[in-house]
């Protein structure tokens, strides 16, 4: 077998990370390329303004666009990327879930093409198991370390799922470190809202030690050209001064939907304008009667999930979140009014609420205008549709009347429609089968291979980072297959 090829991944985040992974069990030397691999430690920006926006130890490092070079205007559509090592890793909410054949209705692939990537990815990165982990739903991990939940939310838990039959519950699945036998155990230190400091939420950049991964760092990839029997890419250094290339026999683009975007289209090998699709988010405040947590000290990443099961609703999916003393700070720091009263009272106060973010499908979710100018600078405009905001109204409306009957309610002001992209699951701009082929190359190409959320076929609610990493390590393992077998 030949394994002398030179094969590169770029992008390190979780895409990235899955197809050098699998292609480095399989024998391929792997080159690793990023604009930043290395751990920034610049963590002091006092600038927590937004619920929505997880900044790092509240510092916007992660969000920052530092490297020169074509822009990314984002405008009004909050869609964010990020240049540090391990992308959007090093910052998100770990919440884990694998897609279900109704996720995938409109891909050319089945679960069954997806079952041993996930598996395949769920052996390389802690996740815990649950209580529940037997719904069809959840992959069974019944042999993982459980996540540790308040009673109280065991006890919600049930209830729902014995007084609603129409919504599916789960307890959330979470990709954080709490063997007791690992030094980075989650300590539930009730901070994870902004990052976790004792790198308990899994980031890619615990792959980076890899020693026998080889590193090419602090570049910024600007674009590529494929011939024959290789690949050239152009790149420059993050000040925009230094010009060069680098050659390869294959490439696995994994820069997220947006830098995706740009270098393709910068290499003629995508049109000018696209369309990115969505995954539309609300958030909305519960109220419940019973079983509320009587600390506010219990970790902050998302406690359970719930999915309706209603055909016309297209299956949107809720995170629930308890309001830790992190989220009050944030809340006081944007309510003028809050501030006059004491923490004490108001952490008894919202001990009774319980946060939901919304998501839904990107069929009823606004799409992303999304074009590269002659200058090589991408902007982005969302394309607001009053009926889809209606729909969203009545989803949020059936969650209403499910939850009433275990005693949560809702405030219908306390609710906000979030801005095109704040739900940071986008993508679906190159879809597999029509824009490209099923191992991610734009068509009229032969060795460039895109891994990340671009060849989506739709942009299902719920977490997409698992199924970005399944279906990356799917096409690893099936053009190390084409190569070599
Ligand atoms: C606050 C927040 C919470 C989230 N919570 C969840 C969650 O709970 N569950 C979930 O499933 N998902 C969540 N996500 C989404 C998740 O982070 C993304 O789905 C995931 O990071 C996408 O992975 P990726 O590898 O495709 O891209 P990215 O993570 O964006 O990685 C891209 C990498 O490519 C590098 N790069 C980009 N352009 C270039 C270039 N030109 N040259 C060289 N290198 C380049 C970047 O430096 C980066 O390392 C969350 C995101 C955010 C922001």
């Amino acid at each position: 077998m030949n394994h002398n090829k030179k094969w590169a991944v770029v992008g390190s985040g979780p895409a990235g990370f899955a197809v050098a992974n699998i292609l480095l069990d399989l024998g391929i030397e792997v080159t690793l390329i990023d604009a930043n691999l290395e751990e920034n430690d610049e963590y002091i920006f006092p600038n927590l303004d937004r619920l929505s926006l997880k900044t790092k130890f509240d510092s916007d490092l992660a969000y920052r666009h530092f490297p020169k070079g074509p822009e990314i205007n984002v405008g009004e559509s909050e869609v964010k990327q990020s240049f540090e090592g391990g992308g959007l890793s090093s910052i998100w909410g770990a919440t884990i879930l694998p897609y279900t054949e109704r996720d995938i209705t409109n891909w050319p692939l089945n679960l069954s093409q997806l079952k041993e990537s996930y598996q395949f990815i769920s052996k390389k990165i802690p996740v815990t198991s649950s209580d529940f982990s037997s719904s069809s739903d959840y992959m069974d991990f019944s042999s993982r370390d459980k996540l540790i939940i308040p009673d109280e939310i065991n006890k919600l838990i049930t209830s729902i799922k014995f007084k609603c039959p129409d919504i599916s519950v789960n307890q959330s699945q979470i990709s954080i470190e709490n063997s007791s036998k690992s030094t980075n155990q989650c300590i539930y230190c009730n901070e994870c809202f902004a990052g976790c400091r004792y790198n308990s939420i899994w980031s890619s950049k615990s792959f980076f030690d890899n020693s026998k991964l080889k590193k090419f760092d602090k570049i910024r990839v600007l674009s590529l050209s494929d011939s024959e029997d290789c690949i050239k890419i152009t790149y420059c250094d993050l000040e925009g001064t230094i010009f060069n290339n680098l050659q390869f026999s294959k490439i696995f683009l994994a820069t997220g939907p947006v830098e995706t975007f740009r270098i393709l289209s910068e290499s003629g090998l995508a049109p000018k304008n696209v369309e990115l699709l969505d995954s539309g988010t609300f958030y909305k405040l519960f109220f419940r009667l019973k079983n509320r947590s009587k600390t506010v000290t219990n970790y902050s990443l998302s406690k359970f999930y719930i999915r309706l099961q209603d055909e016309n609703l297209i299956h949107p999916h809720f995170q629930f979140y308890e309001m830790d003393s992190h989220k009050i700070d944030i809340l006081k720091k944007n309510y003028k009014l809050l501030k006059l009263v004491p923490k004490f009272l108001l952490n008894y106060v919202f001990s009774y609420f319980l946060l939901c973010i919304g998501y839904m499908n990107s069929e009823i979710t606004p799409r992303i205008a999304m074009s590269r100018d002659q200058n090589g600078n991408i902007n982005l405009v969302p394309k607001i549709y009053k009926e889809k905001r209606q729909k969203s109204r009545l989803i949020a409306k059936k969650l209403e009347k499910e939850l009433k009957k275990v005693g949560i309610f809702s405030f219908r002001f306390l609710e906000q429609n979030h801005a095109s992209g704040s739900g940071t699951h986008y993508g679906g701009w190159l879809p597999m089968g029509a824009k490209c082929d099923l191992q991610g190359r734009p068509y009229n190409t032969k060795n460039i291979h895109i891994v990340d959320s671009s060849i989506f076929n739709d942009i299902p609610a719920g977490p997409i980072t698992f199924t970005i990493m399944a279906n990356s390590a799917r096409i690893g393992r099936e053009v190390w297959e084409e190569e070599f077998l």
